[in-house]
């Protein structure tokens, strides 16, 4: 989260440099720094995989993947040519130490070049089970010797539970310290994230209304329309829970219910986040089905087209027990928060494509005026949509015009489609900040570690009970029926309708 242009000369090692992470996201973000003058004036990207590829033929997979990928779409001759120089790739094997020999042969002919010892940033866009090999060869063959300007980026999944968290932890720890290594969670990248905390520690307006006294309830949203794809294989082993709710929703539950940082260093934010996730009470086992309802799709129709049920999907057992769809509610055991829930919910195949964040505040404690001069009082909420609507709506009450005293809601938006900038790919903002070596927005090993931990008894639950009404939603609706249970009990409802654009009813 810097706002400096210039970054020290670097040097981008990708493990995985031939796989679609690297064409998708990596690369296209690289290049977008690129053009807006953020990448140092001396940086080098050096792909790795073991697919034959000359230096040419590499350069011209990338240049394809930034016509398909990048939002800025297709590269111009010219700036390509000013770019495209600065990669190269590498033939090697993951397991083969001479590859890291030659490496680091590769590297410290750019530090002679340039006259400097420049930063290294290797970044492990491949399958979890190679990072030992990677994190034992790098060590072994000093390719990360200076732990001030050496880094490791980690893609997730961060374990598969506690305790496979806590051993790669230690794993990695072996070879960096904490303070070099990156796990990414791009969700945190994502500049309608990122503005939470502008919207509850840059206005003096929020924060005093920030609490149980005014807050009835939080619901944080993640609703995908896409099923599984070709990932069926990947997902049965996954599931929502550990694909979402454990990482991405929980750290927006932390940006949302978070202490003021006395400071914007990264130490001081993640200290606050890992407070939160601390306060999540934890379930009991047999409380679990009172507090968390799983739910998988049946067969259904999105926009208009039939799509087969989970169960159907390539790759997916036939009596799978894996949920695609979560919602949990959480309270957290603190001064600030305690009695409000926080109903958190994801799932696939959803009606709508949709991430949002709702803060429902509480009824006035009288109404003055006569419901029959118009709609009952509707209590203020507000609205913050993360994607692909990014914006954050207050609704209110107001008169409505005319000679009668007559009531409706009304809303109050802040639409980042009138903003004249283009909002960055969380990638961009991501990967710059681990080039200036700001740990923000990454998640710190105790983080993982307590967010897995509040999740532990539910998925244990999960795992070892078979749920026996699977296949319980249709594609393309909001979810199981047990879901809206799960928060009618406190009168609640989810907050569906209010992502729209039209006027809040
Ligand atoms: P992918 O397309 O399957 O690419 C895998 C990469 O690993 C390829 O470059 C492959 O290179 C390399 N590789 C495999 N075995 C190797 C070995 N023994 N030695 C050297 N290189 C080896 O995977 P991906 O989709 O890019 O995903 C990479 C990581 O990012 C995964 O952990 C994934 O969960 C995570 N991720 C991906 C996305 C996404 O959008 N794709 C999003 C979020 C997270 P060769 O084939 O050339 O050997």
């Amino acid at each position: 989260m810097k706002t400096s242009k210039k970054a020290a000369p670097a040097i981008i090692v990708i493990f995985g440099g031939t796989g679609d992470l690297a064409k998708r996201k990596l690369i296209p973000a690289f290049y977008n720094l690129f053009l807006d003058g953020y990448m140092p004036e001396k940086f080098a990207i050096i792909g790795l995989g073991r697919t034959e590829l000359v230096d040419e033929d590499y350069r011209k997979r990338l240049n394809e993947g930034l016509a398909e990928f990048s939002r800025k779409g297709a590269p111009s001759e010219e700036k390509w040519v000013e770019f495209n120089p600065n990669i190269t790739y590498c033939r090697s094997d993951i397991d083969d130490a001479q590859s890291y020999k030659e490496l680091a042969e590769k590297l410290d002919v750019f530090d002679k070049e340039w006259g400097v010892r420049a930063n290294r940033l290797f970044y492990l866009s491949v399958a979890p089970r190679f990072i030992e090999a990677v994190t034992v060869n790098i060590s072994e063959s000093g390719l990360a010797s200076i732990p001030e300007q050496d880094r490791i980026v980690i893609e997730k999944p961060f374990g598969h539970n506690k305790e496979t968290a806590i051993e790669l932890n230690k794993l990695l720890t072996r070879t960096f310290q904490e303070e070099q290594i990156y796990r990414i969670d791009h969700y945190l990248g994502k500049e309608t994230v990122q503005n939470i905390l502008a919207f509850r520690f840059a206005n003096a307006l929020f924060e005093p209304l920030w609490n149980r006294n005014f807050i009835d309830y939080v619901q944080i949203t993640v609703a995908e329309q896409v099923g599984v794809e070709d990932r069926g294989g990947y997902y049965e082993s996954a599931g929502a829970l550990k694909d979402m709710i454990q990482n991405h929703l929980l750290q927006i539950l932390c940006m949302v219910a978070m202490e003021a940082p006395a400071s914007f260093a990264a130490e001081e934010i993640r200290n606050r986040k890992v407070d939160v996730l601390r306060a999540v009470r934890r379930f009991k086992t047999d409380e679990v089905h009172h507090y968390a309802v799983r739910g998988q799709y049946g067969e259904g129709w999105v926009e208009g087209k039939k799509v087969p049920g989970y169960r159907e999907e390539e790759g997916v057992d036939k009596r799978s027990n894996t949920e695609t769809y979560a919602a949990i509610k959480f309270f957290l055991d603190n001064w600030r928060w305690q009695g409000v829930p926080f109903y958190l919910r994801t799932g696939k195949r959803m009606q709508e494509k949709t991430s949002s964040i709702t803060i429902q505040f509480r009824p006035v404690p009288h109404s003055t005026f006569p419901e029959s001069q118009g709609d009952s009082l509707t209590p203020n909420r507000l609205t913050i949509n993360i994607q692909p609507q990014m914006d954050i709506r207050l609704r209110f009450m107001t008169k409505k015009t005319g000679l009668e005293m007559s009531l409706n809601p009304s809303e109050m938006v802040f639409d980042y489609d009138n903003c004249s900038t283009q909002s960055p790919e969380a990638y961009e903002t991501l990967l710059l900040d681990a080039l200036q070596g700001d740990a923000t927005l990454f998640m710190r090993s105790d983080q993982v570690e307590e967010a897995w931990d509040v999740i532990t008894p539910i998925q244990e639950v999960w795992e070892n009970r078979e749920s026996l009404d699977f296949a319980n939603y249709a594609a393309g609706t909001w979810g199981p029926e047990t879901a809206e249970a799960l928060i009618a009990r406190r009168g609640h409802v989810w907050a569906i309708n209010s992502h729209k654009k039209s006027p809040a009813k």
